[in-house]
């Protein structure tokens, strides 16, 4: 990992804007409520009393603290971390980072999983977890609370969900409440609206989508509702190729995303000095230049690392496997290198390590060109590593 050096911390200084790296905690308050001075645009989170700057921190990959505490520093005020990420070690590190810190002065928020259609503990389970990731962060409440990766539309209003997300609410253990997706956005959206209880929907936002007018479409219709839009996966797995040779340009993907002003915010997952400089150059300069839309461009043609959830596939397998999930847990192995967070989500998928075996050849045709079946079993493997051999 990149050391920031203090050539490069007066970089970050410069580009961040003056003042925003000496920030005072009183001052910082004012940017969560009131925005701020910084050259950071920002942008109101739907009817909450949150205006956040475009740039936000996605946790997950991050495991020095140091690096979170330079975005702080930096003006990021927004961090978004989970109840899974790195065995708990992620939200110990955000509360460890933010403790003593004005409790005004960041905003930060947490999911959790639940798997679906939910058992009979689902009620008990769910707010255990809720209640450690609490404790691991040292705090009585978080500003968002997700439930995390829902699926299916019919998870988003569902009776028991609602009914313990606002418990949680009215219990004071979370300001807002929302849930994240990758998939079926523009239905979740609309169910979301028609539920009344979701104030943020954190949503995978990228130049590779499919069903981009209707997912825009839905989120304008959202907006209109009151709820706030935070976009994750924006970078599309961060690197073209399974070796991670061939860098995607953060910058152009975050100003492609920040085109849609609906989206309040991003949580890209940097996790080094270096990414973190990149992210805060192109909030600075956030308009997209035509050289970058040609990038974007030529990329959308490359198979990349990204599923885009078109859902063809689940239809082609003979087994009907969750293979959308199951590539986003390859994009974690190989793109963001992160195999525990890549067995968690196959272990979240409660799958066999003997996928795929009754096939002589593999019956999907998936739209991106991926080799479905290579993929597989690529990280299929992972299930039965013991975690402590997992970063
Ligand atoms: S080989 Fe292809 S069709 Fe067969 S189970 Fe695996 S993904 Fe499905
Ligand atoms: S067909 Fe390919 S791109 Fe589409 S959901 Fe399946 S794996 Fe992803």
């Amino acid at each position: 990992m990149t050391n920031l050096n203090r050539r490069n911390f007066l970089r970050i200084s410069a580009t961040a804007g003056a003042g925003a790296l000496f920030l005072h905690p009183a001052e910082s308050m004012a940017l969560v409520k009131k925005g701020n001075d910084t050259k950071f645009p920002t942008r109101k989170l739907g009817k909450t009393d949150l205006e956040l700057p475009i740039l936000s921190m996605g946790v997950m990959r991050a495991d020095n603290p140091s690096v979170l505490r330079a975005a702080y520093n930096a003006g990021i005020i927004h961090f978004d971390t989970a109840n899974g990420y790195q065995n708990g070690k992620n939200e110990e590190m955000v509360g460890n980072v933010l403790k003593g810190k004005p409790r005004e002065s960041f905003v930060v928020a947490t999911k959790c999983k639940a798997n679906y259609p939910y058992g009979d503990n689902f009620e008990k389970e769910f707010t255990e977890r809720f209640e450690t990731s609490l404790k691991r962060l040292q705090m009585d409440y978080v500003d968002i609370f997700y439930a995390h990766a829902l699926g299916e539309v019919g998870e988003v209003d569902d009776p028991r969900l609602v009914a313990l997300l606002s418990k949680f609410k009215k219990e004071g253990k979370t300001r807002y409440l929302g849930f994240s997706t990758h998939a079926n956005k523009p239905k979740q959206i609309d169910a979301a609206i028609d539920a009344g209880i979701y104030d943020v929907i954190l949503l995978s936002y990228n130049f590779k989508m499919k069903q981009l007018k209707e997912t825009d479409e839905a989120i304008a219709r959202g907006v209109k509702a009151g709820i706030g839009f935070v976009a994750m996966k924006t970078m599309t797995g961060g690197v073209a190729d399974a070796e991670g040779k061939k860098k995607i340009d953060a910058g152009a993907c975050l100003k492609w995303a920040w085109q849609n002003k609906n989206i309040t915010t991003i949580i890209p997952g940097f996790s080094s000095y270096d990414e973190l400089e990149q992210c805060i150059a192109a909030a600075n300069s956030p308009d997209l230049s035509n050289k970058e839309k040609e990038y974007l461009a030529a990329l959308c043609n490359e198979e990349l690392l990204y599923c885009v959830n078109c859902g063809k596939c689940v239809a082609d397998c003979v087994e009907h496997l969750p293979i959308p999930d199951m590539m986003r847990a390859y994009m974690y192995n190989y793109g963001y290198k992160q195999p525990a967070l890549s067995k968690d989500t196959l272990m979240e998928l409660a799958l066999s390590d003997d996928m795929c075996t009754s096939c002589k050849s593999c019956a999907v045709s998936c739209t991106e060109g991926f080799n479905v079946q290579k993929k597989i079993a690529s990280i299929s493997g992972l299930i039965n590593v013991p975690n402590e051999f997992l970063v």
